[in-house]
């Protein structure tokens, strides 16, 4: 085995700046992106060109009656233009000379892996080739003890579900010698376009000698006992985790390009606000990445692709983002060889499509256990493929911005995230969809003008955890005329989740908190203030409704000055049984339940959970009031403006020569849970598209239907009529 570059000792010294500041565990997210000698990362040709992707990940038996003409065959039908292939870590696919590097044992005198990308090189694709370094065998354990993780009882770990296997430790020797490795032999033998790895990022914490020793070194203090980062101890660990994956994506990074200067390592990754590393550093470490979300299960709605599209981008800008869809069912019994509904493929292909994401298809095993999906897959990659140019995706159009925030997630949320933080955000997804609003993530770490520039409203579904210097940007975004709508708890705790004596953004909500939270609030509810506020644009569509019901969690906060309007007032809870006491107490108070202020641009603060609320009972009232808060925050002119009936995802964009609209018709009764079955077409949507400033349409096309379709100009827009939608439409208009 050859040396490191870079051996552990320096590492540490290298980062010791940064280890004696998590000993204090004082240190903000990001630290470790700021200590990374790597700047942002080209993007190399092989990984801004593909437009569509296929995964080939081979099983160990493979070898034995591997197809390579199907395959190259059905990369070549489906126009699909790069590939991620399996090359190593836990399964040799090749003739490996490393040490403990586990051959297939179907291997015998082949290459398979040398095959396939001679194959595919042939066909022009883009080639990248995937690792595993999660688990390894019995004699790499008995040779190299201190490779496998060690659980809090002092035991190596056996794999859960391969038992004659060991799950490695991602922190130390096994990845950052041993895979290394792996990486270089790879690199030399074949000089793929980059690496892809998979399960590189350990499985939590890890007991081992190397892990006691270097934590202790790096913190001063022992490895944590508990999963929650209210123990300081395991909040180091956090950071100090991240700190070691970063190193050794950098240790692979430079190993590999030693032998390929443009190649790049792709990590597979979380995404959104519980994605344990910093997405802002994984994300300009790579080219490009791939969002692993390969179908929805449980209850969850289709336009998710859609989102984790958007977090994507929020990190990655302009870099291509790829979707990893898969074709099995995506449940807790991991069905890894299943095959799903054609329509349910397609939908989330579609999703991840109208939403910036170039399509990549991952399948398990080359063995064809089941062939329903060939056929749907290869109908969207020609479709994607004949509209490539519609499909660039330069810039979206939104002018909404969702925040997500991890520091939140982890400090705040901590083990309870999925409810405190999470449940918001999906609120304000499902409310932004129906209502047809494009919109974009947007990462709480990146608050300055360049990132703030494309949006007009930011939207903070109770960002608990923000730091000063954050709240200074936000207000800084106001008082140039931007507008904010933020809800509960949004800025009522430090960057490291300590909580504050009032909200950090007061003077911008204009509301102080009393210190009091009341909650879960049982059978209250919102008066709607018609006789004070006639017509006000925040009763849209709920003119008739004298009152709604509330939230379950609210703060009690005084207001710093009069408001000018307060069109909704709290009726406060009232007894829900026995029947015969269920009548309000009191009728009505001058407890506002939303401020509305414009002190430059505009401020909506919802001191409850409204949008948690929303995503927990989806009541329509919920819906109209958080639907007309945004149109009243936004007060300008919509992008794009879709009426008729239905659900759609609609997304607006820029691509050079066209602007395009998407709309995925998600409307169906599996739209929160179980595959689609099938698609029910929609009637007549009115597309209202207003051009950017100087752009003149030419032509516009209908890329589903693939024909051209007339439309009429209304001033600096143009509106045409899209007579019915099946499971998606693009509007692709000429500039
Ligand atoms: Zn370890």
């Amino acid at each position: 085995m050859k040396s490191l570059p870079l051996s552990r000792r320096e590492f540490l010294q290298s980062t010791a700046a940064a280890s004696s500041a998590v000993a204090f565990a004082h240190i903000a997210p990001g630290l470790f992106a700021q200590a990374s000698p790597a700047g942002p990362e080209p993007i190399p040709a092989w990984a801004s060109k593909p437009m569509r992707w296929m995964q080939l990940t081979l099983v160990e038996d493979d070898p034995a009656h591997f197809d390579l003409g199907f395959w190259l065959d059905y990369f070549k039908r489906t126009k699909s233009d790069a590939v991620c292939l399996s090359g190593g870590g836990c399964v040799a696919y090749y003739p490996t000379q490393i040490p403990f590097h586990h051959r297939s044992a179907w291997l015998g005198n082949l290459d398979v892996l040398g095959e396939l990308i001679t194959g595919c090189r042939k066909q022009g694709m883009t080639v990248i080739v995937r690792t595993d370094p999660h688990a390894t065998y019995d004699d790499a354990q008995a040779a190299h003890p201190d490779w496998i993780t060690v659980d809090a009882d002092g035991k190596p770990r056996r794999h859960w579900a391969s038992p004659e296997m060991w799950v490695t430790c991602a922190y130390g020797p096994y990845n950052f010698e041993f895979m290394t490795a792996v990486h270089k032999e790879i690199m030399t033998l074949y000089r793929p376009d980059g690496l892809f790895h998979n399960r590189w990022e350990g499985n939590g914490l890890c007991y081992c000698r190397h892990c006691t020793e270097d934590f202790k070194t790096a913190t001063g203090i022992d490895l944590p006992r508990t999963n929650s980062n209210a123990d300081p101890a395991h909040r180091a660990w956090f950071l100090w985790r991240q700190q070691r994956l970063m190193a050794v994506l950098d240790l692979w990074n430079k190993t590999i390009r030693a032998v390929n200067p443009e190649a790049a390592c792709i990590p597979n990754n979380g995404s959104g606000a519980n994605n344990t590393l910093d997405s802002v550093d994984t994300s300009r470490r790579a080219p490009m990445l791939a969002a692993d979300r390969q179908a929805r299960h449980g209850l969850a709605a289709p336009w998710l692709i859609g989102k984790t599209a958007k977090e994507y981008r929020a990190t990655m800008g302009a870099k291509p983002i790829i979707g990893l869809v898969g074709i099995g069912l995506e449940e807790p019994y991991r069905w890894k060889d299943s095959v799903t509904s054609s329509a349910e493929i397609r939908i989330w292909t579609l999703d991840a499509m109208a939403n910036g994401m170039r399509p990549w298809c991952s399948k398990f095993s080359a063995t064809l256990h089941d062939e329903r999906w060939l056929k749907g897959i290869e109908d969207l990659w020609l479709w994607a493929a004949k509209n490539e140019h519609y499909l660039t995706h330069e810039k979206p159009l939104a002018r909404v911005a969702l925040v997500y925030s991890q520091q939140t997630a982890w400090y705040y949320g901590d083990e309870h995230a999925e409810a405190k933080v999470e449940n918001y955000a999906l609120g304000w997804c499902q409310a932004l969809i129906e209502s047809r609003i494009p919109f974009e993530m947007f990462h709480d770490r990146l608050l300055d003008d360049e990132h703030l520039a494309p949006f007009k409203t930011l939207i903070l579904p109770n960002i608990a955890a923000l730091s000063d210097a954050q709240c200074e940007q936000l207000r800084k975004f106001v008082a140039s005329g931007g507008s904010i709508i933020a809800t509960y708890e949004t800025s009522l705790y430090d960057e490291q989740g300590k909580r504050r004596s009032n909200f950090a953004l007061a003077d911008l909500f204009g509301v102080d908190w009393t210190g009091k939270q009341q909650g879960p609030m049982l059978n209250s509810y919102i008066r709607l203030e018609h006789e004070a506020l006639p017509h006000h644009p925040l009763f849209a569509g709920l003119e008739d409704a004298p009152r709604i019901i509330n939230g379950v969690s609210r703060l009690e906060v005084t207001p710093r000055a009069p408001f000018a309007e307060t069109p909704f007032t709290l009726i406060p809870s009232y007894p829900d049984l026995p029947m015969e006491k269920v009548y309000p107490r009191t009728q009505k108070t001058d407890v506002s339940c939303l401020y509305l202020r414009q002190p430059a641009g505009r401020v909506a603060y919802f001191p409850f959970d409204i949008d948690r609320t929303f995503w927990e009972v989806l009541n329509g009232d919920h819906l109209a009031v958080l639907r007309n808060t945004v149109l009243w925050a936004n007060h300008e002119e919509p992008v794009v403006e879709v009426e008729g009936p239905g659900l759609l995802d609609v997304t607006a964009w820029r691509n050079p020569g066209s602007i395009t609209v998407h709309m995925v018709n998600l409307t169906n009764p599996m739209a929160m849970k179980g595959p689609y079955r099938d698609f029910f077409p929609i009637g007549a949507q009115t597309v209202k598209l207003r051009l950017p400033e100087g752009a003149k349409a030419k032509q516009a096309r209908l890329l589903a239907a693939d024909k051209a379709i007339e439309f009429e100009h209304a001033g600096s827009a143009i509106t045409l009529t899209v007579p019915s939608i099946l499971d998606h439409e693009v509007v692709a208009v000429d500039i």
